[in-house]
């Protein structure tokens, strides 16, 4: 027998397919939410009855949140199919040339964010809503997108209704203030502008969100009522005279090279702009012409992100240390001046084991290339050869223990080396913190007590 449960789910995606797909709404949003609100409401009460074709669920869940309350999309918040050579640039650029007249291109920079849409009816910022599963809801976040200062509340130059898309994201600066906050208060550190930026603007409190300090650029206009505009830079021009911010670094291109080039140069700013980003997007800067070629399931046509390969950077090997772990094994960290790579400053890198010193022919002194693998964990990619000082020489891990001063040897089969020393301290160390656990008590005193 069905419920209510049941009944309102049948309603429900009746009425999402007549919005979506018919394009012809029969109710309200206000009556879709509250439709939305009693189902939601039920299945809180009977959880067991959650099921992932709910549409409480919809695409994944990417959507729902527990204490978050969700907003429909009006239009479709989609991603961009990505590229990653010059030949697919060029590729999108032909293709566009050929179905449609002359089309013009614009190129500007991809900020290493999250989307958010700001609404506005007559010139007032009624909503914000994250991007969620992209096409049917997003998450309300309008009380912490009033606390970020790029956000205008209020439009100068107002029509009756205009919808919005950006990019919410952290500067280096802000991220490690709250890093360094975070510490202070003994809490977890954020691994980069981008997922503090995520956490931050979900957040309950905008308390919180107003402290942490984010930004936003503007990148599209997604919907209006009573203007209607050309192309993309003519709603960026609307945009600017209201003091909304757009993207900084935006080009008119015509032709692949044009194109090209622009890409190149946004790359060069790549690590200089004081907030990361992670591509350059194409688009198509006439508004018809979009319309023309319309969009996929899940990507527009309209456009692609080119993303560059991961950022790296020069730096100095000042030193190498070893560490002698729980087995004996001997370690060596390369430590090196301090570049900034994804959002944080890093200064140090596994060196694994002497066959990797020796595939990479590093010495101290030596300038290093360095990338984030995953954009997380720093990775030496190459030396410089060209740069070695005279006298440097390949570091060798020497075949004494750093520690207890015992031989060591290099086991067969494996390139590690290993501390002898039966009594090593640095084993010894090791395995009574294992045992004890290192948050019990002061380990290090009790370590030097029973050493
Ligand atoms: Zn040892």
């Amino acid at each position: 027998m069905k419920d209510r449960i049941d009944e309102l789910r049948e309603i429900i995606n009746y009425h999402i397919d007549c919005y979506y797909n018919q394009d012809d709404p029969e109710i309200t949003d206000y009556e879709y939410d509250m439709l939305m609100q009693e189902l939601k409401k039920l299945e809180a009460e009977h959880p067991e009855r959650i099921t992932p074709d709910s549409p409480t669920q919809h695409v994944g869940g990417t959507a729902k949140r527990e204490a978050g309350v969700l907003v429909r999309h009006r239009v479709p918040m989609l991603s961009l199919q990505d590229v990653f050579s010059k030949e697919e640039v060029m590729q999108f650029v032909e293709s566009m040339q050929q179905q449609l007249d002359h089309p013009e291109f614009v190129v500007e920079t991809k900020i290493d964010g999250l989307s958010m849409a700001i609404r506005y009816t007559d010139g007032v910022m009624t909503t914000a809503i994250t991007r969620g599963d992209g096409i049917i809801q997003g998450e309300d976040v309008t009380e912490n997108a009033r606390v970020i200062k790029d956000v205008k509340k209020k439009l100068k130059h107002p029509i009756p209704y205009i919808e919005i898309r950006g990019e919410v994201y952290m500067t280096n600066e802000a991220f490690d203030a709250v890093n360094a906050k975070q510490e202070l208060l003994g809490k977890k550190t954020f691994a980069n502008p981008r997922n503090c930026a995520a956490g931050t603007l979900r957040q309950l409190d905008s308390k919180i969100t107003k402290e942490r300090n984010l930004s936003m650029f503007i990148f599209n206009i997604q919907e209006t009522q009573g203007r209607t505009f050309t192309t993309h830079t003519e709603g960026y021009e609307y945009l600017k005279s209201n003091g909304v911010k757009v993207i900084e670094n935006y080009q008119v291109c015509t032709t692949g090279e044009e194109v090209w080039e622009a890409i190149q140069k946004i790359g060069e700013q790549r690590g200089k702009l004081g907030y990361d980003i992670d591509g350059a997007v194409v688009k198509l800067n006439n508004l018809q012409d979009r319309v023309t070629v319309g969009e996929t399931s899940k990507v527009p046509r309209w456009a692609v992100a080119y993303k560059y390969p991961p950022e790296e950077k020069e730096t100095v090997l000042r030193d190498i240390e070893l560490s002698v772990g729980r087995t004996g094994r001997i370690t060596p960290t390369a430590i090196f001046d301090p570049i900034r790579l994804c959002g944080t400053s890093v200064s140090r890198a596994t060196l694994h084991n002497q066959d990797f010193i020796d595939d990479l022919d590093i010495g101290i002194g030596d300038t290093i290339v360095v990338y984030k693998s995953g954009e997380i964990i720093p990775k030496i990619k190459s030396v410089v050869k060209e740069k070695r000082p005279t006298g440097t020489v390949r570091f060798q891990i020497p075949d004494r223990c750093p520690v207890c001063g015992a031989p060591a040897v290099r086991e067969k089969e494996t390139a590690d080396i290993k501390c002898t020393g039966i009594s090593c301290p640095a084993q010894k160390e090791r395995h009574i913190i294992n045992f004890v656990g290192r948050d019990a008590m002061d380990i290090k005193a009790l370590v030097r007590i029973i050493l």
